[in-house]
């Protein structure tokens, strides 16, 4: 159990944080401290080793002066004086054996023959030799001028005298060095951690109740983390959006389809009760074909714009002229027009030809111009206009009808929308999210500018070029 959670707890982000973040911390300590120690040491070494060496350089004036009886004078009159430490003082003759030595008590066990005087050393020399847990002996040899041998040496605790509280100062602030690295490291980790924990626990609030409208606190600090908690946030908003925009068009599309299947089904129902006669059921059933083609619309509607929008609607393209795609589309609808008394009237500067499908486009047009009849009051008019501008083949559907309020011209491209004011006309909030995405596809794009109870134009731009046709 406590293994099982330390081992959960072991790979955390926080752990591992704090953990390297007090590694860091105790290791740079430890460096500090042993540069520290190694530079007083170095300090240390050098000083003992000027204090022999100078008394070796003075010594050895006095032998060069006098010989030997001027440095036993010399070494006698220094012991006597008492003002420093006594000196080890050892001279070797040329041949080798001792003739003076001079060893205070502490030097008395040292072994003189560890040290060697093999004759090659033109320099001074100098060793430093272990005693005692606190002592060491410094010893410093120089050849002399005539090829005799003077060593010169002194005890000294200097060393370890600094050093050893050096080093006990070393392990009593180690300790409380190692706990504010662990604290330090578990405080910093923390705080760096916890926008990591709010965007977590957003998440999990988000899965365990399924509200969407949860968001990570942003600190307003612009700093990688803030713009994570940002970047999250955003794709929530959109993730809510699209999960509403789905919610809404399978709303619609239930609430479209039951209208024309219960009708199907009221009017195949209403036959079979009747039992009429062979034209009453020919009625009936000619009623069915027809509500199914409206069920079929939809579904079909639906799926053309699913795929153009997912860049998989298939274009069959050719050269098109749009003056005269644009004839066969208005005369379609001239019956309708006229029925509202509703002008429609055309202003094609022609040529205007551009490389689309004729389908496609077809559907474009007569959707574009079935809203502009169907939106517009009897006695209006409606205008059909056709520009080259640029590299762009431009066609406007211009009316006099009852327009669109401003908050309303974003939506009413989406799959399934109807304007308030439309519920009361036949439709089924698809045709222009059909005709974006064909424009689309075609790599072109759509636009609309109206004032409500003045009058609307929808524009549709589609590029005169040849990549024209490929998936948007
Ligand atoms: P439908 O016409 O079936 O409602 P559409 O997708 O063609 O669906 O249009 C969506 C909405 O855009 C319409 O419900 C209507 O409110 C608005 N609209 C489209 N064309 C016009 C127009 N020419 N004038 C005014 N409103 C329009």
């Amino acid at each position: 159990m406590f293994s099982n959670l330390l081992n959960r707890f072991g790979r955390t982000i926080s752990f591992r944080l704090n953990f390297w973040y007090a590694s860091i911390f105790i290791v740079s300590a430890c460096a500090l401290f042993v540069f520290l120690y190694l530079l007083l040491a170095v300090a240390i070494e050098r000083k003992d080793r000027e204090v022999v060496e100078a008394k070796l350089k003075e010594y050895s004036t006095f032998y060069e002066a006098g010989g030997v009886p001027s440095l036993r004078g010399r070494i006698n009159t220094s012991r006597d004086s008492q003002q420093e430490k006594p000196f080890f003082v050892r001279w070797i003759s040329p041949l080798k054996s001792v003739v003076l030595l001079s060893a205070p008590p502490d030097w008395l066990t040292f072994d003189p023959r560890i040290v060697d005087v093999g004759g090659y050393a033109v320099h001074p020399f100098y060793l430093r030799i272990p005693k005692d847990e606190e002592r060491d002996l410094v010893l410093a040899s120089s050849q002399l001028y005539d090829g005799s041998w003077l060593q010169v040496g002194r005890s000294t605790n200097s060393r370890e005298a600094v050093l050893q509280p050096f080093r006990r100062i070393f392990f009593a602030v180690m300790t409380p060095i190692v706990v504010l690295g662990f604290i330090g490291g578990a405080f910093l980790a923390h705080r760096a951690m916890q926008p990591v924990r709010q965007v977590v626990s957003t998440a999990r609030s988000i899965i365990d109740t399924g509200k969407l409208d949860a968001r990570v606190p942003v600190r307003q600090s612009d700093d990688e983390l803030d713009e994570l908690a940002r970047l999250f946030n955003r794709m929530l908003d959109k993730n809510q959006a699209l999960i509403k925009g789905m919610r809404e068009s399978l709303d619609n599309v239930a609430h479209d389809l039951r209208t024309p299947l219960t009708r199907l089904r009221g009017t195949a129902e209403a036959a079979l009760r009747a039992q009429p006669g062979a034209e009453g059921a020919h009625e009936a059933l000619a009623d069915c074909v027809e509500e199914s083609d409206r069920v079929l619309t939809i579904l079909q509607t639906l799926m053309d714009v699913a795929e153009a929008e997912a860049g998989a609607m298939k274009l069959a393209l050719a050269r098109v002229d749009f003056c005269s795609l644009l004839r066969e589309v208005i005369e379609l609808y001239q019956y309708v027009a006229e029925e509202k008394k509703i002008t429609v009237t055309t202003d094609f500067s022609e040529p205007c030809e551009g490389s689309v499908d004729p389908i496609r486009m077809r559907q474009v047009f007569a959707n574009l111009l079935d809203n502009a009849i169907k939106y517009t009051g009897e006695g209006g008019t409606v205008t059909v206009q056709v520009r080259r501008e640029n590299s762009h083949l431009v066609v406007r559907f211009r009316d006099t009808g009852m327009g669109i309020p401003a908050e309303e011209q974003e939506r009413i491209w989406d799959r399934l929308y109807r304007g308030d004011k439309s519920r009361s006309q036949r439709g089924l909030g698809l045709g222009l999210s059909l005709v974006r995405a064909i424009v689309h596809a075609h790599q072109g794009r759509v636009q609309v500018v109206s004032q409500p109870d003045q009058g609307s134009e929808f524009m549709v731009f589609i590029p005169v070029n040849d990549s024209a046709g490929k998936p948007a």
